[in-house]
């Protein structure tokens, strides 16, 4: 189970490390206002081993003080009680209060009389939510071991059903989230948030997954040649961590990294690195302080399933992730992440005829920048791009969100302003060729300035393509008038 010992250099995890030395107790309350029971109880069951634990005797006098040892301790297993205490019916009482006001329906109760004929057995076992009905002198050691060992067994059991359920809760939770997830990084943060909670351990961890050049998650952060998702506890720094080998986590991420490398888990005492397989080489791994307790058969059974969803999850939402890339990738002008010509004209129409149709005003405006060569010429052509880049980002700054903005090719824009006035629209375009006039562009260690030349059409059409025409013949006007200037109809 273990392939990996904790380095010396790490601090220890706070973590307790599970070891048969330290594993709890079966806890047994004795209820009963006779001392001597007490007693001799307690000689007989200490004596008595299940799977490996002892048993550790709790003791109450009363049906009250029961009450109280109940509300404080928690796992109890296993309650004998006696019926006749502080009243005659104490005991049977005690049993509906545990029953149904503490509704705890997992300690197994044995009732103890030491006389029977008062209450007889058949209308307790039916009337009574107890396990089993003893008389007091009937409890032999052998007798006592019997009941202890086959209601321990059982506790077991209903135990591991629970926590089964609980288990299968929090997937079939965490699941029907998968669906509508629209950031990775979001995601393997609630998958971190799940899985401390899963494996009951601190918040503390890290999600990455495998660097791909060609592929990733955008803004993932890049560390050595994995990337890091989601970040938790003392591992929220990475997302800033300095990229110069100073990093307090390098032995950290090397376990992820040995299981990204291997495709499988990595369990230690200390901590729990968990392998999801998101296919085509998309590897994605956990770490989380901690270690878990594979041991326990349940526990197993259900961080496979957990990690099968988890590792379908990230599948699906690594090929959603695709997908928008490649429907954005459609769109979109690659230098300055405005709309392409093909997105413009896809937009524009229903504006163009719904403004037509209602008599809305609308303007499209077609901008070129002047002299855009000699940029190139003089100082080359990623000095162009910078300034098409600058362009773009200063397009989006002045415009609406509503406005439809286009590199439509080479040094040339288009915009389309729904709802906008023709004196509005040429006082809007013609500041905006004031403020690139003003704006100074410092490239390759070079000053230097652009302007640019505008057409703006707002007579509506019932079609786009005739508008950016036109627009395009009064940009025409617009350069042989000397350009840096506006002209519109
Ligand atoms: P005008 O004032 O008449 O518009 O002159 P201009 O130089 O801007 O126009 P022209 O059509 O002569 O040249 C446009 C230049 O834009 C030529 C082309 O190399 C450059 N260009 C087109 N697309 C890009 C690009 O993506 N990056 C860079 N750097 N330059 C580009
Ligand atoms: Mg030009
Ligand atoms: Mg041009």
């Amino acid at each position: 189970m273990t392939d990996l010992k904790r380095p010396l250099n790490l601090k220890p995890s706070s973590a307790p490390i599970p070891t048969s030395l330290n594993k709890p107790k079966w806890r047994v309350l004795v209820v009963d206002d006779e001392e001597e029971v007490h007693a001799v109880t307690k000689l007989i069951l200490s004596k008595i081993k299940f799977k490996g634990r002892g048993l550790e005797i709790l003791s109450a006098y009363s049906a009250a003080e029961a009450v109280e040892v109940l509300n404080r301790e928690k796992d109890i297993a296993i309650v004998f009680l006696d019926v006749v205490m502080e009243t005659d019916d104490a005991g049977l009482k005690l049993v509906k209060i545990i029953r149904k006001d503490m509704a705890n329906h997992m300690v197994r109760i044995i009732l103890r009389t030491g006389q029977p004929g008062q209450a007889p057995e058949e209308n307790i076992i039916i009337d009574y939510d107890i396990n089993d009905y003893k008389s007091k002198n009937e409890l032999t050691a052998q007798k006592l071991f019997t009941v202890v060992i086959s209601s321990l067994r059982a506790y077991m059991t209903i135990t591991a059903l629970d926590k089964n359920k609980r288990g299968l809760e929090k997937i079939l939770e965490s699941s029907s989230n998968l669906y509508d997830v629209e950031s990775i990084q979001r995601f393997a943060s609630g998958i971190l948030t799940q899985l401390s909670t899963f494996i009951d351990c601190q918040a503390e961890g890290i999600i990455c997954v495998e660097f791909q050049p060609d592929s990733h998650p955008d803004d993932s952060v890049p560390c050595k040649d994995i990337r890091i998702l989601a970040t938790s506890g003392e591992y929220n720094d990475c997302n800033t961590c300095p990229m110069d080998g100073t990093c307090k986590h390098e032995v950290m991420i090397d376990l992820i990294k040995k299981a990204l490398k291997h495709r499988k888990n990595q369990i230690s005492d200390d901590y729990t690195v968990l392998f999801f397989d998101a296919g085509k080489n998309k590897g994605t791994a956990a770490l989380l302080h901690g270690g878990l307790n594979t041991s326990d058969e349940n526990d197993r059974r259900i961080l496979e399933v957990f990690t099968s969803k988890i590792s379908i999850a990230f599948a699906n939402a690594f090929n959603y992730q695709r997908m928008i890339s490649a429907e954005e990738a459609a769109v979109t002008d690659y230098l300055t992440g405005l709309n392409n010509r093909r997105q413009l004209i896809r937009l524009g129409k229903p504006l163009a005829s719904g403004a037509f149709r209602s008599g809305a005003q609308m303007a499209v405006a077609m901008l070129d920048i002047d002299h855009f060569k000699k940029v190139n010429d003089s100082l080359g052509h990623d000095a162009g791009d910078e300034v098409l880049r600058r362009m773009g980002q200063m397009l989006k700054e002045r415009f609406r969100t509503s406005d439809v903005l286009a590199r439509f090719g080479g040094e040339e824009f288009c915009i389309i302003a729904a709802n906008l006035a023709t004196e509005a629209a040429v006082e809007l375009f013609d500041n905006f060729r004031k403020h690139l006039e003003e704006e100074i562009f410092l490239v390759l260690g070079k000053s230097f300035s652009v302007t640019v030349s505008i057409g703006i059409c707002t007579k509506v059409y019932d079609n786009i393509d005739e508008m950016i025409s036109r627009a395009d013949q009064l940009l025409y006007q617009a350069k042989e008038k000397g350009r840096n200037c506006v002209y519109s109809s």
